[in-house]
């Protein structure tokens, strides 16, 4: 280890003065020690410990190369830095030690699971599993812990809130390479609920302590990290393991003005959901003939999806009577066995979304979080009559519930009762579908133009370099603290190829 440290001091000191070959010195250099190998003007490197990240990050540091790190792969971000972690061989799942963690209230502290970086989100469900427990997550398989970094809006939402809410401690590498073990404290909630009027939240850290800097950056994280560092594990809440029944219900909503009202019914009725249960609804095509046939209009569908984890749902109520074109029930199902089912990718007639669209489709995603009373029915069903191809779909995930139960997070829209996903999906990632690709991806931002004024805010998770303006919407007035905490951990801005914060400040150069 002193061999690999001291190799990389005097690297350090090299590449500073060796000016456009600093990259390059900086790959050969890692090479050399077995942690990562060269592609072109990058280095692709898998760190296998937390010393490795270390080594590896520092040697960025030294040299002036941007950082970026690869959970699921998801967002596409991941891989655009001039040094990429990739954390696949960060993928342990285990019961952590319940007193390393600092509680604020030890009834909530029972189960407790340690996840390495690396660890996919369906895995991390098995596993969770095997140990009788559950977490909150997303609802597709192969994601990440981007997703568990910036929000995690899933089927239990409602009931043990989001993705982050989860998140007790945070194991991080900063940008000096420092191992940080970021947990909770009781300061920050105490702020948050008022009862530190003296000391708000835009107090300056140089005067305040190491501890109160801690919670300002474990609250940062949670919404934030990946602009503060690279995560190798973090230890998340967990609750006893619970079954979920679904009931999915596919509808023909007919000509204008019914369908909008069809959508509206949805809206009013699941926002009444007890806590336990929660129903997500897709709009999208009924199949590739319909769509072409010139009249795409009349054949939207529309899905709505029911997750029963205990107090039976009620059945799916809609005053304006659509036609139901079919039905399935599944009893006892896990989260795993969810995300094998996961609506939009499978349940959608073949030829429009379907499995496999990750790997085939080309596909351009922003979110947007809504109120429960947001008046958005006519809008949605008029853009998604618009839309340029017919794999485009919208996809209503429901939250309420327990998301506007903590607050201690960077993450702003706390009282959505739905993250509206808006999807432009094209044949396939081919160069020949450009044109196909570039009519999705404006249809994408109009939609998001049209419906921001009615939304609480931006997802943070689908953004990266170029989403600037979207990014204001994001953390809102929590921006400004967001900023302060970049400059402190991250003043150089390794961290800027996914969420871009820096850029949310004129003066951060
Ligand atoms: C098919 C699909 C389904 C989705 N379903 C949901 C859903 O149900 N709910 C939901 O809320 N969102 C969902 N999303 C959005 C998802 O949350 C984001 O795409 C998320 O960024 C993906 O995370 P990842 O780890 O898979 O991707 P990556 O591209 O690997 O990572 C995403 C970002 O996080 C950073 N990052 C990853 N790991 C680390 C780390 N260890 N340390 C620091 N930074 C890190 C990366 O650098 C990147 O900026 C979905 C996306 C897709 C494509």
């Amino acid at each position: 280890m002193k061999k690999r440290t001291d190799c990389l001091e005097a690297l350090g000191h090299t590449c500073t003065a060796m000016g456009s070959e600093r990259v390059t010195l900086l790959f050969s250099e890692l090479e050399a020690l077995n942690l990562g190998s060269l592609h072109g003007n990058q280095v692709i490197a898998k760190p296998k410990s937390v010393e490795d990240v270390q080594i590896c990050v520092r040697a960025a540091g030294a040299t002036g190369c941007s950082i970026s790190v690869v959970g699921g792969n998801h967002s596409g971000f991941g891989k655009s830095g001039d040094l990429v972690l990739e954390m696949c061989y960060f993928t342990s799942v285990r019961m952590a030690d319940i007193a390393a963690v600092a509680a604020t209230d030890a009834s909530r502290e029972s189960a407790l699971l340690s996840i390495g970086a690396g660890v996919k989100l369906q895995d991390l469900s098995i596993q969770a599993k095997q140990l009788g427990l559950v977490v909150p997550l997303g609802t597709a398989p192969t994601v990440g812990l981007g997703l568990v970094l910036q929000g995690g809006v899933g089927h239990l939402t409602r009931q043990l809130g989001l993705a982050i809410d989860a998140i007790r401690s945070v194991q991080l590498v900063t940008a000096t390479g420092e191992v940080l073990d970021v947990s909770q404290t009781n300061e920050r909630e105490e702020k948050e609920q008022g009862k530190q009027k003296d000391r708000p939240w835009t107090e300056k850290l140089s005067q305040v302590g190491q501890e109160e800097s801690l919670t300002d950056l474990h609250w940062a994280l949670r919404g934030c990290a990946p602009n503060f560092g690279v995560v190798t594990s973090i230890t998340l809440q967990a609750a006893p393991f619970r079954h979920c029944n679904t009931v999915r219900k596919v509808f023909e909503i007919g000509e204008p003005p019914s369908r909008a009202g069809c959508l509206r019914d949805y809206m009013a009725w699941s926002s009444k959901l007890p806590m336990d249960c929660s129903a997500d609804c897709c709009l999208y095509f009924k199949d590739k003939t319909a769509y072409s046939s010139g009249n795409p209009t009349a054949n939207i569908l529309m899905g709505i999806y029911t997750f029963d984890f205990g107090s039976g749902a009620p059945d799916v109520e809609l005053p304006t009577r659509p036609a139901l074109l079919w039905e399935i029930f599944r009893e006892q199902q896990d989260i795993s066995e969810l995300m094998e089912h996961e609506p939009y990718l499978c349940e959608q007639p073949e030829g429009i979304v379907h499995e496999g669209f990750l790997s085939k489709r080309g596909f351009f995603v922003r979110a947007l979080f809504f109120h429960k009373e947001a008046e958005i029915h006519t809008e949605l069903i008029e853009s998604i009559s618009s839309a340029p191809t017919q794999h485009c779909y919208f996809h209503l995930q429901h939250m309420g519930g327990a998301v506007s139960d903590q607050k201690d997070s960077a993450f702003l829209a706390r009282e959505a009762e739905w993250s509206v996903v808006i999807s432009g999906v094209w044949q396939s990632q081919d160069d020949s579908f450009a044109t196909e690709a570039l009519a999705c991806k404006t249809w994408v931002m109009q939609v998001v133009e049209q419906l921001l004024p009615k939304s609480l805010g931006s997802y943070a998770t689908d953004l990266g370099p170029d989403d600037q303006h979207l990014a204001r919407y994001s953390f809102g007035h929590k921006t400004s603290l967001l900023l302060e905490l970049k400059k402190k951990w991250d003043p150089d801005n390794l961290f800027r190829h996914g969420f871009p914060l820096a850029s949310l400040s004129k003066g951060y150069d």
